[in-house]
């Protein structure tokens, strides 16, 4: 793969910084493309700019706000609480958002020659987004090939893996200082460890726990 090019779907936090990382220890050339959906936060968008110009990789933002009119969600909507229910979905949760995002990249991956499509969802941490699940996006792999008539390769380094597998991914491609202090995952827009409360922050702190102990540093 290293003589070929690859698109990373950069939001700037934790799991897409570690892919991006993971891309261009793989692929020759890469770029990422961050969607702005009126998250709640614009300094998402921010730190994923700074983040692609500090690792010399070209950033695109595509507008894709039709989002918050498709559906009302804590993400989009601040009138929203974000809460978890047991056997519920998040209130965090977009419809169809990362097949939506994996639609565009590909286009976008034609216009600018990447067939290497990377994204880091998970069926570990989040098996209640449908779009997020290994079956779907193999299939939505096929899908994409017949729809441009093209041999894109989608890839998910993080499929399989937990939080801490995660953290210890990026500790094996020389990262973890960089992913630990310089990414945004806080539902709250807080940097780094965040602001400790939210569901996204909880998770993050519970796998780098796991992964610092399970390493002898803490
Ligand atoms: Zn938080």
């Amino acid at each position: 793969m290293k003589n070929e090019k690859a698109l990373v779907v950069f939001s700037g936090g934790q799991d897409s910084t570690t892919c991006l990382f993971w891309a261009l220890e793989n692929f020759k050339e890469v770029e990422t493309v961050t969607f702005d959906y009126n998250q709640r936060h614009d300094l998402e968008i921010e730190v994923a700019q700074e983040i692609a110009k500090e690792l010399g990789v070209n950033n695109r933002v595509l507008d894709m706000s039709l989002i918050s009119q498709l559906s009302a969600n804590a993400l989009t909507r601040d009138d929203i609480e974000i809460e978890e229910k047991d056997g519920e979905l998040p209130s965090t949760f977009v419809e169809g958002r990362n097949h939506l995002f994996l639609s565009f990249a590909a286009v976008l991956g034609k216009q600018i020659g990447a067939k290497h499509i990377i994204t880091g969802v998970s069926e570990t941490d989040f098996s209640g987004y449908p779009d997020c699940r290994d079956g779907f996006i193999k299939s939505l792999n096929v899908t994409l090939n017949l729809s441009m008539d093209d041999q894109f390769v989608i890839h998910t380094p993080l499929m399989w893996r937990d939080k801490k597998e995660v953290w210890q991914l990026s500790d094996e491609l020389g990262a973890l200082d960089f992913v630990q202090n310089r990414t945004l995952t806080c539902y709250n827009g807080v940097m780094a460890e965040g602001c400790g409360e939210c569901p996204a922050c909880q998770l993050r702190r519970e796998g780098l726990d796991a992964y610092l102990t399970e390493k002898g540093v803490s």
